[in-house]
């Protein structure tokens, strides 16, 4: 028997190899195009550490005019979920990232499909029956319990685990034997017949963690399961080569697989691509630094920042600081130019663990939306709400102009004010404006609580108040009036006489603001009053009294 017989006893396709090499051409593309991919299990969730890693993946390629790919691993079926797919592609696209190639909502686009493992198994199983022909593979018959038995042998004799040299039972099975076993009626997988020495080392350059040197593979990995379907070491060797993949960018928990994957790509004769390893997003946790986790940290799951009302964009920008940390730098610099322009580079991405900073991204975040117009921040928070809080959409529709008006009180100036951080703060700090809203628990009167001083003041206040008035004469009329009760009309003049005054204008006019708002910090409280208007001013003064 030759060894292609042998090939073709084990693995049963419709084509082989050279049809599939032949299939997919050379991509033409620049000789800096990167093609790079995003390959996701269907498991429906997308980490905040995958969306890093698909932004770096998609902007290296978009940056070098080259093509950034959507391929599905989904050979672990038991990961797979139902809509995983889909729901995989509206997140990533609620944040920006498209693809130019791959699995889309409305089938495949691109030349180098299908796009999803499963639907792949005649070509993986095709050079699998390449790597047997050349005796560099193997069927093994090993059961369950043996390979059980042998790695607690290697637990107690404290030996490395794993199915090579001496407890590679299958590699030295003559193609007469393993035929007989087949006859048998015995279940098999096919492995891979590693040459490598683990006491060997070889150099290798990671885009992003530089020179390194790592063992040889000495395993004989699994390469076809028994369901027929490939490992991931094996999916990605046959995929990235035929998808033309010039730069692999992953997480960095690959890394200790290099050595098998440099191997694979080795052994099935196919040039190797480049590798990225990016570092992960981490949280300290007691003391300790530990990747975000999906079960531990509610941060890591990328529908958190949906759910709070943080924009997407912000997201992404604090990402791509994560990324670049030069890039903050660059976009105070270059305020008038799209991100986009900013050019991404491996070499200055970090190479340990990046520390999650909530706050950071809050501040990139209120710095967004500062610059947005009201018009935007009304329509952006109308989607939040029309999501998770129904009766403030609708308070929004019904008011739109007032609430444009609203959100536009110390904005589209040169100082904006940067008070929203996420659109599920804005209620918390817009509430009072709106009457079905406006039942305050508190009020928080400051230094002034005396209920007849109050109304005083109030009474005052009101007689004075003209709402057409500019805001100079409104300012001027108020410090009249502070005056006239006995309130010093100038801060300055308080501080030199703190004696001479029950307290200044400042004292005086917060109880006019927690009065009209129950609250003693709001914006600007001439804007504020203009949108009341006088009549709901009235009512709210009557109110408090
Ligand atoms: N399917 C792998 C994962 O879920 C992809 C890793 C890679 O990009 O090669 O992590």
């Amino acid at each position: 028997m030759d060894r292609k017989e042998f090939a073709d006893r084990l693995l049963d396709t419709k084509y082989d190899y050279e049809y599939y090499e032949n299939l997919y051409p050379e991509r033409k593309l620049d000789d800096k195009a990167m093609v790079t991919r995003y390959a996701p299990s269907p498991t429906g969730f997308v980490h905040l550490g995958a969306l890093y890693a698909a932004f770096i993946a998609m902007k290296m390629a978009n940056q070098s005019n080259g093509v950034f790919f959507l391929r599905i691993e989904d050979t672990d079926q038991k990961r797979s979920i139902e809509n995983g797919v889909s729901k995989i592609i509206t997140d990533l696209a609620n944040f920006d990232i498209t693809f130019d190639e791959g699995v889309s909502l409305d089938g495949e686009k691109g030349n180098y499909g299908p796009y999803i493992q499963s639907e792949r198994e005649d070509i993986y199983k095709a050079f699998a029956k390449k790597l047997i022909m050349e005796d560099k593979a193997y069927p093994c018959f090993c059961s369950e319990e043996s390979l059980k038995e042998d790695r607690e042998r290697q637990e107690k004799h404290k030996e490395r685990i794993g199915y090579y040299g001496y407890y590679a039972r299958c590699r030295n099975l003559s193609m007469e034997e393993a035929i007989q076993k087949i006859e048998n009626g015995e279940k098999y997988i096919i492995r891979l017949k590693s040459k490598g020495d683990f006491n060997h080392r070889f150099k290798f350059k990671d885009e992003i963690k530089g020179k390194m040197e790592l063992p040889e593979n000495d395993q004989d990995i699994v390469i076809i399961k028994s369901d027929g379907l490939p490992t991931y070491h094996f999916a990605h060797a046959v995929d990235d080569h035929l998808m033309k993949t010039t730069h692999v960018i992953r997480g960095d928990e690959w890394l200790s697989s290099v050595p098998v994957h440099v191997q694979l790509f080795e052994y099935l004769g196919f040039k190797l691509p480049k590798y990225a390893h990016i570092s992960p997003i981490t949280i300290e946790d007691n003391g300790t630094k530990r990747k975000l986790s999906k079960r531990k940290d509610p941060e890591a799951a990328i529908s958190y920042y949906h759910e709070k009302g943080i924009p997407n964009k912000a997201v992404m920008l604090y990402l791509e600081t994560v990324a670049n940390s030069n890039f903050e730098m660059w976009m105070s610099q270059n305020k008038d130019k799209d991100v986009k322009e900013f050019v991404l580079d491996f070499k200055k991405m970090p190479v340990g663990g990046s520390l999650f900073d909530y706050d950071k991204l809050m501040n990139i975040s209120k710095n967004y939306i500062s610059t947005l117009k009201a018009l935007e921040v009304y329509d952006m928070t109308l989607k939040w709400a029309r999501q998770y809080d129904n009766d403030f959409a609708l308070l929004l529709e019904k008011y739109k102009d007032y609430s444009t008006y609203i959100f536009n009180i110390e904005r589209e100036q040169k100082k904006p004010r940067k008070d929203i951080g996420y659109f599920g703060d804005v209620k918390n700090q817009i509430w009072y404006m709106y009457d079905e809203l406006f039942k305050p628990q508190e009020y928080e009167f400051q230094k002034i609580t005396d209920k007849k001083e109050i109304k005083n003041i109030l009474d005052t206040y009101l007689s004075i108040y003209s709402a057409g008035d500019d805001k100079d004469t409104w300012f001027n009329k108020m410090k009249e009036c502070a005056s006239k009760l006995g309130y010093a009309g100038e801060m300055r003049e308080y501080k030199e006489n703190p004696d001479k005054y029950k307290g200044s204008i400042a004292d005086f006019s917060t109880v006019v603001r927690v009065s009209l708002t129950s609250k003693a910090n709001t914006p600007d409280l001439f804007e504020i009053m203009r949108l009341l208007g006088i009549d709901r001013m009235k009512e709210r003064i009557k109110m408090v009294l």
